[in-house]
């Protein structure tokens, strides 16, 4: 008999899953809330069940969360970011990052194997993309540090979609962990404190749209010119920059919500005073934020981070066009690897 993974399954799914084998609804209800409230990462761990339910749930269904392996593992030495490669069964691995702010704990997940998007700056796609992530292993990073949090008390109160993966290519498993995490009888996160980052799939964004959530939308923009966008990342040849930008401001104007241009800032690249006026240019009186994000350098890709003083006068620009901008705080800088740094370097055998 092949079992069913269960984690991952809303609770319509699980009532539907577990009435076969004699298990009621309410049941279901309880099962639901010791995997999604209380993080149980074992059967044995749900007190309240009878000990031939936990055998039944035993024979029928694996959990994955239990399953999971550190493969890698590193912390700031302020202690407040902390960063793991997760591997998965079938010898897939993912990066993900919790950080400490002033508000509370944020985890940033993946939401694919690698990435196909090619995008230059970036080592998650030095690989390519392996596969999508099911909606219970994009939930699953979530839940290996809720369960850490839950020891001091503390819950994750952020999420963002910013990890490998291109979120608009897997939506449907993304939004399904975002909305198993928004139950009240789950982690009770609110659509406002969840973020998705795309590249500037359209589809995916009028897709948002129409579902009307209140997720935040943050766009990888990183350039404001069509022949440099193209060259940093090919997407643009398939869904225009300015295109990308008439579907955020739809999404925007549908739900309220102020759309996050990500900038990541390559010296000598994009990071130009042109660069700059150009951008302004293009974003200002609209409802966003700049997110500036001085570059990691990424050995494998050859490029640089810029002074600071070309960060504050990019900047300025964008602040005299009273367009919102902020640079991206540094945290964790120690272990401040671009993303997919970690996966990239184990699987070609470690730093
Ligand atoms: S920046 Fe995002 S979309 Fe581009 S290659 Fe990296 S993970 Fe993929």
């Amino acid at each position: 008999m092949i079992k069913q993974e269960i984690f991952g399954m809303t609770l319509l799914e699980m009532q539907e899953a577990l009435l076969p084998l004699g298990m009621k609804k309410f049941r279901a209800e309880q099962i639901f809330r010791w995997l999604y409230e209380k993080s149980a990462v074992s059967f044995e761990e749900m007190t309240n069940l009878s000990k031939s339910d936990i055998a039944l749930l035993q024979e029928h269904f694996t959990l994955l969360t239990g399953q999971i392996k550190v493969l890698r593992e590193l912390k700031s030495t302020d202690g407040l970011t902390h960063k793991v490669l997760l591997g998965f069964t079938d010898g897939a691995s993912v990066e993900t990052v919790c950080m400490h702010h002033d508000y509370g704990y944020s985890v940033c997940i993946s939401s694919q194997v690698g990435c196909s998007m090619d995008c230059a700056f970036c080592a998650s796609g030095l690989q390519g993309q392996e596969r999508n992530l099911t909606a219970g292993e994009i939930l699953a990073q979530v839940y290996y540090f809720q369960r850490l949090l839950s020891i001091q008390d503390a819950r994750v109160s952020r999420v963002v979609v910013m990890g490998s993966g291109e979120p608009m290519l897997n939506l449907d498993n993304v939004l399904k962990a975002l909305d198993i995490l928004h139950e009240d009888h789950g982690q009770g996160i609110g659509y406002r404190n969840m973020t998705i980052s795309t590249c500037g799939i359209i589809p995916g964004i009028k897709k948002l749209t129409e579902m009307g959530r209140t997720i935040n939308l943050a766009i990888s923009l990183h350039a404001a010119s069509d022949e440099l966008r193209t060259s940093l990342m090919p997407i643009n040849k398939t869904y225009n920059y300015l295109e990308v930008i008439k579907a955020a401001d739809e999404y925007s104007e549908g739900n309220g919500r102020q759309v996050m241009y990500e900038y990541i800032l390559l010296a000598g690249i994009n990071d130009s005073l042109d660069d700059a006026r150009i951008l302004a240019n293009v974003l200002k009186h609209k409802n966003v934020v700049v997110n500036l994000i001085p570059a990691n350098p990424v050995p494998e890709k050859g490029f640089k981070r810029p002074s600071g003083n070309a960060v504050d006068r990019f900047f300025q620009v964008l602040k005299e066009q009273k367009i919102n901008v902020t640079v991206r705080k540094e945290m964790g800088k120690d272990i401040d690897a671009a993303c997919g740094q970690l996966r990239a370097s184990t699987l070609v055998g470690g730093e």
